[in-house]
């Protein structure tokens, strides 16, 4: 049988990567190798002229303000080649500030950086911080991850990527977390994510063997470490929450 390979591009590894977010990167990577699937990955930092037309997945973590206003110009510059991938129903994970760049702007405290206007929200800073552990019900199953961010996020109508059980997510009033447009998945959790929310994942690695391989079947592992660190995170919490484990 062929080795099925996936492409996974990342976006600004160096400048977006706060909390671990690269761990994103490896958790894909390992979740494929696990099952034969081989990952060519491509790092794509400022200035690089990359090629993106076999890419399978795009990832870009999450960054300080001051980063988001470095990487808003080179991210711009890349725009149609990410807007084609989008509408080729390509994978897009982007955690925080990077999950901010995909709006119409953020606006910082000093700054107001032009977001690439993929999706019709913005997000605004407030005068303080959410921190903390969150749980979100995206209506199929439970993510568990780390929120830090002092923006707040406006879907304008948008899917959001669920609906937060416990934390604030995108603004603390509309109980929305993230965003989620075709394969484009914007999420405040950090962690990182993916680590402790294998099936989110695993739909992801699906989505792309989908649109490769016309793959629809996605051989089971063993999550019993994964499923052991949401359980300790979730009582932590609040021990009703186990059972979302
Ligand atoms: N600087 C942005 C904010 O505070 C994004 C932070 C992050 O990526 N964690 O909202």
């Amino acid at each position: 049988m062929k080795m099925l390979k996936l492409t996974l591009c990342h976006l600004y590894p160096e400048l977006l990567n706060l909390y671990g977010d690269s761990g994103n990167v490896l958790t894909l990577v390992k979740r494929c190798q696990w099952r034969g699937i081989d990952v060519n990955v491509i790092n794509h930092n400022i200035g690089d002229k990359t090629d993106f037309k076999d890419v399978d997945i795009f990832f870009i973590g999450g960054g300080a303000d001051g980063n988001l206003g470095i990487a808003c110009n080179d991210i711009n510059s890349i725009k149609p080649q990410l807007e084609f991938a989008i509408e080729q129903d390509r994978v897009l994970l982007a955690i925080c500030g990077g999950y901010q760049l995909l709006g119409k702007y953020y606006k910082g405290k000093r700054d107001t950086v032009d977001g690439l206007g993929l999706l019709d929200f913005y997000t605004e800073a407030a005068d303080k911080y959410f921190v903390g552990n969150i749980v979100v019900d995206t209506g199929d199953y439970y993510l568990v991850g780390f929120e830090n961010h002092m923006g707040r996020t406006y879907l304008n109508g948008l899917n959001p990527l669920g609906h937060v059980i416990s934390g604030f997510g995108n603004n603390g009033k509309d109980k929305t977390e993230g965003v989620r447009y075709k394969n484009v998945i914007g999420t405040y959790l950090h962690g990182p994510l993916l680590p402790k929310n294998p099936k989110l994942c695993d739909e992801i690695i699906s989505i792309a063997l989908k649109n490769k391989y016309n793959i629809e079947d996605l051989q089971e592992l063993d999550d019993s470490l994964e499923i052991k660190a949401r359980q300790h995170t979730l009582k932590s919490i609040n021990n009703k929450f186990i059972s979302f484990a």
